[in-house]
């Protein structure tokens, strides 16, 4: 997932938006779409199939064109309409031989994984001397040139949190930590995972270099193997290195969007997007990330329609090629843009519970606020005061000013697995997952038939 900063987006398009306090004495009534929905099977049969019969789906690869077949035919068998892949060209980089060595004081090995972009080392690999920086801040305030011929080493140890805030904070060592260490003449640089466990599985990610940046090898150590390393270090003997990274870039590999639909009545009332991304990681199964949201964005869109005849058409949007940089979402928009868009929705953060609905709508629609709010408080979620963000797969249309409500899932574990070899079906638990069916399925119902214009001419 890929959090987007949604207060300055909230105060450039909407203003300050006051949450009136939610009257929630008010008895919900009883919700057959919430009943149905907690016995959903359509999502877990979703997941199940997806990792099972296609597995790992990296960007702009034979097996994400795999996955998208896979839910192209498996979407119309659930009866969606207007089926279709919308294809586009890419870079891909393709991970190789990774190897970690401690050579002198303590020789041994160290389990690492590359991360998205890394530079290859030579061959043979490269030998040299780590520098230890404990922090992000401590890498930024080593003096320019103060690196040359050092693996750089940051540790930017990330904690647990529930809304998964601390990935943005502790995320920057993984996203900006490669240029930084590149710029001040550093040969390499391994990060700490940005990840959560204990135990030795490396969580990779993608990272992007900085305009006229050199790219240089990078890559994370599993949390026990950077702490492993940092023991070393603390012992105050120089550490010198073995690291053997490969890698391969291709250019203008295809990747692809798939789309499906339930079609509303009022095509002029705009579309409903309901997105999550088909693309995972090489290492695990994509169960988490995001199989999950896939899965539960589709069995929503099938109880919502079960529940009577909508207003608004839902979009679902799998989008390609999330992990690499969003380039699904982006192609989405040069496609779709400048369509009539009601709401923007992304599920993007696992399978466990929604705990937490924020809201980013036009000025006047307290009234939907407060509906949405009702109908998901018997599910155990609350509406906070905060602005909802979305995510990189519907980034372009908040940009543009599509309203967005995000049903924020419990993030307390979703950094143990995230982007790691363990990311697969048995991490999913069967009613949490149900749970944010019924979530998804009230609130896309609500929303599609909603009498208020949600900033639509
Ligand atoms: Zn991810
Ligand atoms: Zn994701």
């Amino acid at each position: 997932m890929q959090k987007i900063r949604s207060g300055t987006l909230a105060a450039l398009f909407f203003g300050s938006i006051f949450i009136p306090a939610l009257s929630l004495a008010a008895a919900p009534a009883d919700s057959p779409i919430r009943e149905a929905a907690l016995n959903d099977t359509v999502a877990w049969d979703f997941i199940e199939g997806l990792t099972t019969e296609i597995g790992p789906r990296p960007a702009g690869t034979p097996q994400e064109a795999r996955a998208r077949d896979w839910a192209v035919t498996k979407l119309k068998s659930l009866g969606f309409s207007n089926v279709r892949a919308e294809t586009y060209t890419m870079p891909v980089w393709l991970r190789g031989h990774e190897e970690a060595r401690v050579i002198s004081p303590y020789p041994q090995n160290l389990i690492l994984a590359a991360l998205g972009n890394s530079a290859s080392t030579p061959e043979k690999g490269i030998e040299d001397e780590v520098a230890y920086f404990p922090t992000l801040a401590d890498l930024e305030a080593a003096p320019e040139g103060s690196l040359k011929g050092k693996i750089a080493f940051v540790s930017h140890a990330m904690h647990a949190t529930q809304d998964g805030s601390s990935y943005g904070y502790f995320g920057a060592a993984r996203r900006q930590g490669p240029s930084i260490a590149s710029k001040k003449g550093a040969i390499a640089i391994l990060i700490r995972s940005i990840g959560t466990d204990s135990h030795r599985q490396p969580h990779t990610g993608v990272q992007m270099w900085t305009d006229g940046v050199k790219p240089i090898p990078a890559a994370a150590l599993s949390v026990p193997d950077a702490e492993q390393l940092t023991r070393m270090i603390s012992r105050g003997q120089p550490i010198r290195l073995h690291l053997t990274l490969s890698s391969k870039m291709l250019k203008d590999q295809p990747s692809g969007n798939v789309i499906a639909e339930i079609p509303g009545g009022d095509p002029k009332a705009g579309v409903v997007v309901a997105a999550c991304h088909l693309d995972s990681w090489d290492q695990g199964t994509g169960a988490i990330d995001d199989g999950a949201g896939c899965g539960i964005v589709a069995a929503a869109a099938l109880q919502a329609s079960k529940a009577g005849p909508l207003r608004r058409t839902i979009r679902v949007l799998m989008a390609g090629a999330e992990e690499v940089g969003g380039n699904g979402g982006r192609a989405y928009y040069e496609a779709h843009g400048k369509e009539p868009h009601a709401m923007a929705m992304e599920s993007d953060f696992g399978a466990d519970r929604v705990w937490r609905v924020d809201f980013k709508l036009p000025q006047g629609h307290d009234a939907l606020t407060r509906r949405l709010a009702t109908v998901l408080e018997p599910l155990g979620i609350g509406a906070s005061r905060l602005p909802a963000g979305g995510g990189s797969d519907i980034e372009p249309l908040i940009k543009a000013g599509v309203p967005v409500v995000d049903l924020q899932q419990d993030g307390t574990r979703y950094f143990d697995i995230h982007h790691t070899p363990d990311d697969t079906l048995d991490k999913v638990d069967l009613q949490q997952l149900r749970q944010n069916v019924a979530a998804w399925a009230v609130a896309l119902f609500e929303i599609a038939n909603a009498p208020e214009s949600l900033g639509v001419k």
